[in-house]
């Protein structure tokens, strides 16, 4: 039997919500409940709820949940959700942001082009948190999140922050783990809450033409009005997912409620009435059509959490 941890929730500023639907949470619109969902008030809450949470509890940040499927069945464990409250961004330089991880990424893009700042419009389109953006590596046009991150700072289990540098971690095409040699294990016992950028100085109406044109080519080849998570799969060396399942003729296919989209065919799309179980079958579904058909293994870039229903 699991002993009450009387220090529990003391003086916690922030919303405490149990069995929360994370279908509101996340992007593909479905989904099962969180067993425990903390919105931070800010930073010091966020350290406060983490000294007091049972150390036996599994903790996972969440951000817009743009990038994350969660089984029907939810979670049993404690979601900390960053989005819009761990929200400062500042201009610490010349040429450098401060950017805790609740911050909007597209915001990233637009305040520093205000700030004529170059070197982060590629974040103008992805619809996630900053922190889902580090945790990711996520990019765009050519830029990855990790190319302008000088340093950044951590949470850990007990509620003690860190300062890391880009060297403490292995980051690679949409990966991002600790050095084999770390005492901490990230999205298990740390999280991002904040960065340093360094970015370059810039001419505002560049990076402000820039952002408005990658937002037009998106709006005409992604499924922007039906819920998703973007790309599904990882682009394997020399090839796009979205070239081969539409090779294989899957642009269209459905599962339930989930489709292949028909605009772009890495995107799986929520009809309205698709379970996470619909969208995984879908998932699974053309994994194994691919390699079958073309041999090639496709890695999911999206994050599957929680249990079967
Ligand atoms: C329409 C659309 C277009 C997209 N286009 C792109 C694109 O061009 N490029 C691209 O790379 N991605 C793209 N994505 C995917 C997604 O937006 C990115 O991966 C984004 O960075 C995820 O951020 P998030 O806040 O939504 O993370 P979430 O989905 O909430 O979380 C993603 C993962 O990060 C972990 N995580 C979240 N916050 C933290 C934190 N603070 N510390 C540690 N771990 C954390 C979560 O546990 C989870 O494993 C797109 C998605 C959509 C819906």
């Amino acid at each position: 039997m699991q002993t009450m941890n009387m220090k529990q929730h003391q003086n916690i500023r922030g919303e405490i919500l149990r069995n929360e639907a994370m279908s509101k949470h996340t992007s593909w619109r479905a989904g099962g409940d969180a067993k425990l969902f903390f919105k931070p008030a800010d930073m010091d809450d966020l350290s406060l709820f983490l000294s007091q949470q049972d150390n036996e509890q599994e903790i996972i940040f969440v951000g817009l949940g743009s990038n994350l499927l969660v089984r029907d069945a939810g979670i049993d464990a404690t979601v900390i959700c960053t989005s819009s409250v761990l929200n400062v961004l500042e201009k610490t330089s010349d040429t450098s942001l401060y950017v805790e991880s609740g911050v909007a990424s597209p915001k990233v893009a637009r305040f520093a082009a205000k700030n004529s700042l170059a070197g982060s419009e590629f974040l103008c389109g992805i619809p996630g948190t900053f922190g889902g953006a580090l945790a990711m590596n996520a990019g765009a046009m050519g830029g990855e999140t990790w190319d302008i991150v000088k340093d950044i700072k951590t949470i850990d289990k007990h509620g003690t922050l860190h300062e890391r540098k880009a060297s403490d971690f292995n980051i690679s095409y949409r990966s991002v783990k600790q050095k084999p040699d770390a005492n901490f294990v990230l999205g298990a016992d740390e999280w991002f809450v904040a960065a340093n950028l360094q970015l370059q100085k810039g001419e505002r109406s560049q990076s402000e033409q820039k952002i408005k044109s990658h937002l037009a080519r998106r709006g005409a080849t992604q499924p922007t009005q039906q819920p998703n998570a973007g790309s599904v799969f990882r682009n394997p060396e020399g090839d796009y997912a979205a070239r081969l399942i539409e090779s294989i003729g899957l642009k269209g296919y459905c599962i339930g409620g989930a489709c292949v989209s028909e605009k772009h065919a890495n995107f799986i799309i929520n009809t309205g009435t698709a379970t996470a179980g619909d969208i995984e079958s879908l998932i699974k579904y053309v994994q194994k059509k691919i390699k079958d058909e073309c041999g090639i293994e496709l890695i999911r870039e999206v994050r599957i959490i929680g249990e079967y229903a």
